[in-house]
């Protein structure tokens, strides 16, 4: 081998080396960029209130995950005309529905149904409990024609009669849970209101034993609204945020009272749309009864803020 072979071979050598230490400083580098991406989406993930586009680098991950937010909210208000005007909405308190005649809190299935399609039929999206704060605490867009359909008390009619009829029209509910009836006789069992809250009816307060929270004093306020909370998270391992007093009826110890037991909202039954001027613990609904028309109901729900 001469002296200009020699030096050729150390040149290959040297170019040979050079290649294999790019491509290994490269694959290097992705595998850290991997590994850097995994512990963000895990802060993305148990952090709900930070937004995913801002802490997610990956242009793949951030696609998809913007995607199916954007799906979610779409498939829920397809076709609405989405709004953070004050425009008042009907908040609707029904109890039972169930066939059984005697009693205006005995809502006849039929009745509901006819309500409901109503609804459907004149493009109405219903609001969970979240969407309905949002709109009125944080300026969250909601269609313009929004309702909130509840449920006082936790009667077995919401499951056995109610519940397939808003299944079958896609809409969501409240239920103001009692939270001693649970289980007892003519109340919605535990089994019932996890199904129902799995669907994603929002179960919500209704206090311990429905007492007259006027004829208490604000620490027994406090004790029973407090109480009836922690059980009903620790039946559905969700938090309880919101509360109906019971027969509507509250005092301003009341409002005080539902603030300290950790309550975001709450609601009466005096029968005015609810807007944002109002105070947030004393928020409006319309009670339904099986003596109302079909035009009552029409009148309720198109009623306009003035
Ligand atoms: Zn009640």
């Amino acid at each position: 081998m001469n002296k200009k072979d020699s030096l050729l071979s150390i040149a290959c050598i040297i170019v040979t080396a050079l290649i294999i230490l790019v491509v290994l400083i490269g694959q290097s580098l992705r595998i850290e960029k991997k590994l850097g991406f995994l512990p963000q989406l895990k802060i993305a993930q148990e952090n709900e209130n930070i937004p995913i586009k801002s802490v997610i680098s990956s242009d793949t991950y951030s696609i998809e995950r913007c995607t199916f937010t954007t799906e979610s909210v779409l498939t829920k208000f397809d076709g609405a005309n989405l709004t953070t005007a004050d425009i008042g909405i009907p908040i609707l308190c029904y109890h039972d529905v169930n066939p059984t005649k005697g009693n205006n809190l005995l809502l006849n299935p039929d009745k509901f149904r006819q309500q409901m399609k109503y609804l459907k039929d004149n493009g109405y999206f219903t609001l969970t409990m979240d969407e309905l704060y949002g709109y009125l605490r944080e300026n969250t867009a909601i269609p313009s024609k929004s309702i909130v359909l509840t449920f006082d008390d936790g009667y077995i009619g919401n499951y056995t009669y109610a519940y397939p009829v808003l299944k079958e029209f896609g809409f969501t509910a409240t239920i103001f849970m009692i939270s001693e009836c649970v289980d007892k006789d003519s109340y919605l069992t535990s089994g019932q209101i996890k199904e129902l809250s799995e669907y994603g009816i929002d179960i919500e307060s209704h206090t311990t034993d429905h007492s007259d929270l006027t004829k208490l004093s604000l620490s027994k306020q406090i004790d029973i609204m407090k109480e009836s909370k922690y059980s009903l998270e620790k039946l559905l391992n969700k938090p309880i945020n919101y509360i109906a007093y019971p027969y509507g009826k509250l005092n301003n110890n009341a409002k005080e009272a539902a603030a300290a037991a950790g309550y975001k909202m709450a609601f009466n039954v005096q029968g005015t749309l609810t807007d944002k001027k109002d105070n947030i613990y004393n928020l409006d609904r319309f009670y339904i009864g099986n003596n109302f028309s079909m035009s009552d109901f029409i009148r309720i729900v198109t009623l306009k803020r003035t």
